[in-house]
């Protein structure tokens, strides 16, 4: 079968290729430009020469026909995976502009596309996120006493948005709220998915692309290398978290496995806190020793305990017929040993 990947120069959307390309899938991707793909192509080409990976130019999703020549060109191409959406920080646009309209209009854009062009489809993965289902802006017990599960929806509202990543979340919720609502008034014959990822962490998928600057769910785990020297606990980031190989794995499994075909998809490896992750990086990287913060290697079990969201995505996991998930340590690992073999 022929998949299109929307979105290809994206920290998932390369993982999501290379796991298409090694299951012999061929794969048409899409970019922003020829300049931005380039670099990639010629790497994915050297890992796989068969040529099964082709791309396209788009270069802003969020117009009404962004797909369309797409369609035209590829009648070959059976499964849409769309994961291009806005999902860094410091866009220097109106919030609305930055996050809204191409996350909800790009998805309908390539729904009106297949459905114009591409009535051969028979399976639609788009990506969405936890925070289309969770509340980021509760804290305390509430956010604490709240188990995040698959049915469930952010109440954010965008009159509420205030910030930046309040508008990423509701960008994300109304995205998929709209593909959602397309999906049921148009009726199409395809089945659609959609993957809810929570917080997505560990390495590119090639060295030498490797950027100074983290792609902004790596930059975000990152962050605590920051922090000042200190030995409190260290109780930032309370959040759970998945590998970003898993969750690639996810948007394949998401059109393979019939039974995942028109789920919700959620799914996490493990409950992710500052300490934690400090923990990691001074238990293996003794390089950072005395760089970076210790806080208090013992209370990371507990702060876990006491601030992360809890998840339950059981029936997900079961649907996958079981799934063993790559552990935070590792991603961690594997994030940073490529980082640090660049830019230490
Ligand atoms: P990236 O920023 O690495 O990838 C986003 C991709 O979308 C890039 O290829 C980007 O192209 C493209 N894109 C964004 N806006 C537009 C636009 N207006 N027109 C054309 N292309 C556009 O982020 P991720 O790989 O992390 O995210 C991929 C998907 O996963 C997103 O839908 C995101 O919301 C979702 N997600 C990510 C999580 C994470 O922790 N990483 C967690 C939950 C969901 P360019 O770089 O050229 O702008």
């Amino acid at each position: 079968s022929t998949v299109l990947v929307t979105g290809g120069t994206g920290f998932i959307a390369q993982h999501v290729i290379d796991k298409l390309l090694a299951k012999k899938y061929k794969v048409v991707s899409t970019a922003r430009s020829e300049a931005k793909y380039a670099p990639l192509l010629k790497n994915f080409q050297k890992k796989y020469p068969d040529g099964a990976l082709t791309y396209e130019v788009v270069p802003e999703i969020s117009v009404d026909d962004a797909f369309d020549e797409v369609f035209k060109k590829h009648p070959e191409i059976t499964i849409v995976l769309h994961t291009a959406s806005p999902a860094s920080f410091g866009y220097d646009l109106p919030l609305k502009d930055a996050y809204l309209k191409p996350a909800v209009n790009g998805t309908l854009s390539i729904l009106k596309g297949i459905k114009e062009y591409a009535p051969q489809v028979t399976n639609v993965v788009i990506t969405s996120s936890v925070v289309a289902m969770m509340d980021l802006r509760s804290s305390g017990e509430n956010r604490t006493n709240t188990t995040v599960t698959n049915d469930m929806w952010n109440p954010i509202t965008w009159d509420e948005v205030e910030n930046p990543m309040d508008a990423y979340a509701a960008s994300k919720k109304y995205a998929e709220k709209a593909a959602r609502k397309f999906y049921e008034d148009e009726k199409p014959s395809y089945k659609l998915a959609t993957v809810n990822p929570p917080l997505v962490v560990g390495p590119q998928v090639f060295d030498d692309l490797v950027a100074q600057e983290m792609n902004s769910s790596n930059e975000i785990v990152s962050m605590v290398t920051k922090l000042p020297p200190s030995t409190e606990p260290q109780a930032t980031l309370p959040s759970f978290t998945i590998d970003v190989r898993d969750i690639a794995e996810f948007h394949v499994l998401a059109f393979e496995k019939e039974k995942l075909a028109d789920e919700r998809i959620a799914v996490a490896a493990s409950a992710c806190i500052g300490q934690k992750v400090l923990n990691i990086l001074n238990d293996n990287f003794p390089e950072l020793n005395g760089k970076i913060c210790k806080g208090d290697y013992a209370s990371a079990d507990k702060l876990e305990e006491d601030m992360c969201p809890k998840f339950d995505f059981d029936s997900i996991v079961e649907k996958a017929g079981g799934y063993d998930f790559i552990p935070l340590e590792t991603s961690v690992i594997d994030l940073f040993k490529q980082y640090l073999a660049k830019y230490s």
